[in-house]
């Protein structure tokens, strides 16, 4: 985009919370070039009325698969390894075929729900043209699952992660290892140094159930057993006798400052290593709901200063890939957070946990990432807790990327 757009609307998001009224939107080369009342516009060109509408920031997606999107509805809330058993045997009888035709109904999901930049996990290779045709700012979490050092020297390490990333945008790639039972330490800060040299996301799954930290505090239970069935101990292999986080802590890795996922069941002392460690955690209501998990320790993070960000997770564990019902589910779940509080789990928050300073926000400099939603409300809890919310149009660098013409 190269010419100036001006978007007016009723009511415009600011940070921190605070509307302005009757505001207008400013954007040039992809980028919010100016936000002020509407006033200073008049007789201005390229502007964009909106009448009884509310521009939202875009929203940050923090963790997703779009890959198993097919799998909705095809997997049983077992045990959790009998349901990482049944993913990965999914994974190899659904043809790409069925795989890729699930997508284009996913990312609709996604921007419909105002959402601008996904920040998805991928084992496969079939997300990225439909992800590159949606116009959403998609990062490439590279997924590494792998646990005997044997098979990853550290040079073998490094051209096995080339070889991976073959053809994916490098300013948009990321690692994701997968979680502390599935990865050796030293892949871990093989990949960790990458994303640190690059300044590319990194990301793990920690403590998503009790029995994970059965297997690194007692190195019994069902992930010892998931192991043994897939020959995947490393011939080094000795019980760690500390939580998942701690193990990481142990060997370094948490100084990568990797975004953590779900940590469903902090041991004690995690949530203040998280804090102290300056760490993000990423909640997935509606899978945590799917699993039937324990209630998440939300208060315990938060006063450990832990940012909290929410995602989607996949369609293999949750009904919808919509942010917006993420944040409604969040908020029956700790209806003691205010809107502010809420609203910036999916745009301030994930912003700082991933390093985007350009996004989050509706302000000057910032990346033109923006939603515009019928807004009948009096205030942002209202808009949390209707769900028939309606979004309008979503922009992304400026872009359209869906109208209500498409939805
Ligand atoms: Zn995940």
């Amino acid at each position: 985009m190269s010419a100036t757009a001006r978007f007016t609307a009723r009511r415009v998001l600011l940070p921190g919370g605070e509307w302005l009224e009757n505001g207008v939107v400013e954007a040039r080369d992809g980028v919010i070039t100016d936000v002020r009342p509407r006033g200073v516009f008049e007789g201005c060109e390229n502007l964009q009325e909106w009448p009884d509408c509310a521009i939202l920031p875009g929203f940050i997606n923090a963790h997703c698969h779009l890959e198993y999107s097919a799998m909705h509805g095809l997997l049983q809330p077992a045990a959790f390894t009998d349901w990482l058993f049944q993913i990965v045997r999914l994974k190899s009888e659904l043809s790409e075929e069925t795989l890729r035709a699930a997508l284009p109904g996913a990312i609709e999901q996604i921007i419909r729900s105002g959402t601008t930049t996904l920040v998805d996990n991928l084992s496969l290779d079939i997300t990225q043209e439909a992800l590159l045709q949606s116009g959403l700012d998609a990062y490439y979490l590279f997924e590494l699952i792998e646990s005997r050092p044997e098979d990853w020297p550290a040079q073998m390490a490094e051209e096995a992660l080339a070889r991976r990333m073959r053809g994916y945008p490098l300013n948009k790639a990321g690692f994701a290892p997968h979680a502390p039972y599935s990865i050796h330490v030293d892949l871990f800060r093989s990949a960790a140094e990458r994303a640190l040299e690059y300044r590319w996301p990194l990301s793990i799954h920690v403590s998503e159930t009790l029995e994970e930290n059965e297997f690194f505090l007692k190195g019994g239970g069902p992930f010892y057993e998931l192991k043994r069935r897939f020959a995947s101990l490393p011939s080094d292999w000795s019980v760690p006798g500390c939580s998942p986080l701690q193990h990481l802590d142990a060997h370094g890795l948490l100084d990568f400052k990797p975004l953590i996922v779900h940590a469903n069941c902090p041991e004690p002392g995690d949530a203040v290593l998280l804090g102290r460690n300056g760490l993000s955690v990423v909640f997935c209501p509606g899978t945590h709901r799917y699993f039937n998990r324990a209630p998440w320790p939300m208060t315990a993070y938060r006063q450990a200063g832990v940012n909290v960000c929410i995602g989607t997770d996949s369609l293999a564990s949750n009904e919808s890939l919509d942010l917006t019902r993420e944040l409604q589910l969040t908020h029956e779940l700790h209806p003691d957070l205010s809107s502010e509080e809420l609203l910036a789990m999916i745009t301030e928050s994930p912003a700082a946990a991933l390093n985007f300073p350009d996004k989050g926000r509706i302000h000057s400099g910032c990346r033109a990432d923006f939603s515009i939603w019928r807004w009948p409300y009096a205030n942002l809890m209202e808009w949390i807790e209707d769900a028939q919310r309606q979004c309008l149009a979503v922009f992304a660098a400026g872009r359209s990327i869906a109208c209500n013409a498409l939805f």
